[in-house]
């Protein structure tokens, strides 16, 4: 396990902040004027990142002040590596004090999206998820599809409906089958619901099939994703082709993109595999990473109750298997692609990443500490996630997932 490095900056070297040296994650921010900086968050600041490549102290093709990560990103792993060694090094102890007049508080910015989504593709790789709902729609028998322990599993979803932590959701209306009624109605979702994913960020495009290895590299970071979900809606539309208006409402994910480069020293082993993957598939060392991860929920602005813990270790695919697959008809791959993890549910009752688990469809209704009783999202509800990879005396956090349920819009 490796050791924190020392900032300093005195925040940054604290065994509590999601953001220590060792983290440097990137981010959209603004504050008093509105214009969208880009940034780096270090222990309580953000270090602006758009004024020091304007001063000269940086040198990135200008896209240190464009708004948005895209544009760095396509520059490719050699400037990946240069901004995370300079920045190392200016904010390591013994480095240049001067660039404090480039510090901003975290507590008097905004969060934009750090990225532009240029498309989102959903995955369905957790596999104690998997069985749960499979139990729960089509029986114990029938849990697993018979393609589940092959391929990684996944859909094409919405890049428009990806929104940044903060944004509230407004609750969907569908068209939703009753429980005895042959006929639908529409209306709002009454079994509203949250996904506890990570989303992998595609840093390098691609035109073919790459393997897993190169999909490994190709990955410039991750965020925790919140794939919000109609559960009725789901239920009557999935057959034959799969999650359609169920998912397109939102899609909330955390605003500081943490790269690969810091999650590096976190690396883990996918799970035992039952029966052998195809070549293709098959992944030429650890591509996973040990992550903790939480789900919040707090009623109308009242305490929040953890209703779960897990860790991303327990997915059956990684996103590097996940992105190598999903070139492998050929799909071009762009600069900005998102690629979901699945739901991330452990194997114990109280590790499932949804609600539908969590609440077993509504059957074993959870207690909130503050007594009241959910089987779904209510209005009001705020939910969140949290992240963070454990290292020695310090942690690589992701900031807030949340967003707060607003009422559907009248008919
Ligand atoms: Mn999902």
């Amino acid at each position: 396990m490796t050791d924190l490095k020392r900032s300093w900056l005195a925040s940054a070297n604290s065994a509590e902040t999601p953001f220590p040296l060792n983290n440097l994650p990137y981010g959209v921010f603004s504050s008093g004027d509105g214009a969208r900086r880009m940034g780096t968050a270090i222990g309580d600041q953000v270090l602006d990142l758009t004024a020091m490549e304007a001063d000269g102290l940086l040198s990135f093709g200008g896209t240190l002040g464009a708004g948005a990560w895209n544009g760095f990103m396509a520059l490719g792993r050699e400037a990946w590596a240069r901004l995370r060694a300079r920045l190392t090094e200016v904010l390591a102890e013994g480095g240049d004090q001067g660039l404090s007049r480039y510090l901003v508080p975290l507590a008097n910015v905004v969060l934009h999206m750090p990225f532009n989504v240029t498309e989102y593709t959903d995955f369905y790789a957790g596999r104690h998820h998997a069985s749960n709902v499979g139990t729960m729609f089509r029986g114990p028998e029938n849990a697993l599809p018979p393609n589940w322990l092959h391929i990684p599993i996944g859909y094409n979803g919405r890049a428009s409906s990806v929104v940044v932590s903060g944004t509230d959701v407004i609750r969907p209306n569908g068209q939703i089958k009753g429980p005895n009624d042959d006929l639908p109605r529409f209306g709002p979702s009454r079994r509203f619901d949250i996904e506890l994913e990570m989303g992998a960020i595609v840093g390098v495009p691609s035109t073919g099939p790459i393997t897993v290895a190169e999909a490994f590299e190709n990955i410039f970071g991750y965020v925790l994703l919140n794939d919000w979900s109609a559960r009725d809606i789901q239920a009557w539309e999935y057959q034959p082709l799969g999650p359609f208006q169920a998912k397109a409402t939102a899609t909330t994910i955390s605003p500081w993109i943490v790269t690969a480069a810091a999650l590096e020293p976190f690396r883990t082993a996918t799970p035992a595999r039952e029966t052998p993957l195809l070549d293709y598939l098959t992944e030429p060392g650890p591509m996973l990473y040990d992550i903790d991860l939480e789900v919040t929920m707090a009623p109308d602005g009242q305490a929040e109750t953890v209703l779960s813990r897990t860790n991303y270790s327990v997915m059956y695919y990684s996103a590097a298997q996940q992105l190598a697959h999903h070139t492998s008809s050929g799909c071009p791959m762009r600069v900005g692609d998102l690629l979901g993890s699945g739901t991330i549910s452990g194997p114990t009752k109280d590790s499932r990443g949804s609600l539908l688990e969590l609440s077993w469809g509504g059957k074993e209704p959870i207690t909130l500490t503050t007594g009241q009783i959910r089987s779904f999202v209510e209005d009001g509800d705020t939910l969140g996630l949290r992240g963070a990879a454990k290292g020695n005396g310090y942690q690589i956090g992701f900031g807030p997932c949340v967003g707060t349920l607003r009422p559907a819009r009248p008919i």
